[in-house]
């Protein structure tokens, strides 16, 4: 799947939106914007498995289609992406994780 300039140019419109928010420290900055044939970032292990040496995370096998991007400031950008499926579950851990950190 190749990403066509109307994609582009959206996803650098939620982008610079994202980056905004990212100045307001009452708004967790999250960006969703379309994939380009990435693999789900997310898995649907418990996090006590993931604490086990040696656990081996079969990750989740789908494509993603979305990328969940958040900023850790003006210049540091995470992008998750992110399956059809997980892409709420990647939101909810990212807005905790952001939103628990200040
Ligand atoms: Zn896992
Ligand atoms: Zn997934």
């Amino acid at each position: 799947m190749t990403r066509s300039p109307q994609d582009t140019f959206l996803s650098d419109q939620a982008l610079a939106t994202a980056r905004d928010a990212a100045a307001d420290p009452s708004l967790v900055p999250v960006a969703i914007t379309a994939a380009n044939g990435e693999q789900c970032t997310w898995c649907d292990c418990p996090i006590a498995l993931h604490k086990q040496p040696g656990y081996r995370c079969g990750g989740c096998p789908a494509t993603a289609k979305n990328v969940v991007s958040t900023f850790a400031g003006p210049v540091l950008r995470y992008d998750f992406p992110a399956c059809e499926r997980h892409t709420t579950d990647i939101v909810a851990s990212v807005a905790q994780v952001v939103g628990g950190a200040r």
